[in-house]
């Protein structure tokens, strides 16, 4: 979160979800909060055992609800590897994602020189590309450490 700063990203994204129509309640802020704060791309499952003690009536399904209409927003993105659940990420500028083989941290980079390829791909293809994703693997320092 460095670009713009966390407060801003939350009361943008409240007036966005306002504009469509649903109720701004206290568990969906809850969510929306958590997924801007946290840098650790995280599931559901996750999402729901870290805020679950300070509301008392969430639930999974809440969590899945709100991740949903998030998604059909444009909040966030959905990660999806494998068979693994899918993991969330809150949309802040494009960036790229390295993920440990080992234990399956996400961590964002940016490579700004990088969209110039659908430019490319455009002009080479003839077709209207609106996209791209690139994941790239390897291993974090944590388990990189557990080797030694
Ligand atoms: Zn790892
Ligand atoms: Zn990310």
């Amino acid at each position: 979160m460095t670009i713009i700063d966390c407060d801003t990203m939350f009361n943008e994204s409240i007036e966005k979800l306002k504009e469509t129509g649903v109720r701004i309640t206290p568990q969906r802020k809850a969510v929306l909060e958590y997924l801007i704060e946290t840098e650790t791309h995280p599931t559901a499952d996750e999402i729901f055992k870290a805020l679950s003690h300070n509301h008392k009536n969430m639930s999974v399904a809440t969590v899945y609800n709100n991740l949903k209409l998030f998604k059909e927003v444009g909040l966030v993105t959905e990660l999806t590897y494998g068979d693994a659940s899918s993991r969330f990420d809150f949309k802040t500028s494009p960036h790229y994602h390295v993920i440990c083989k080992d234990c399956g941290k996400i961590m964002d980079f940016q490579y700004p020189a990088l969209e110039e390829v659908e430019e490319l791909a455009s002009l080479l293809t003839g077709m209207e590309v609106d996209g791209h994703r690139l994941e790239l693997y390897g291993r974090c320092r944590t388990c990189n450490k557990k080797e030694d």
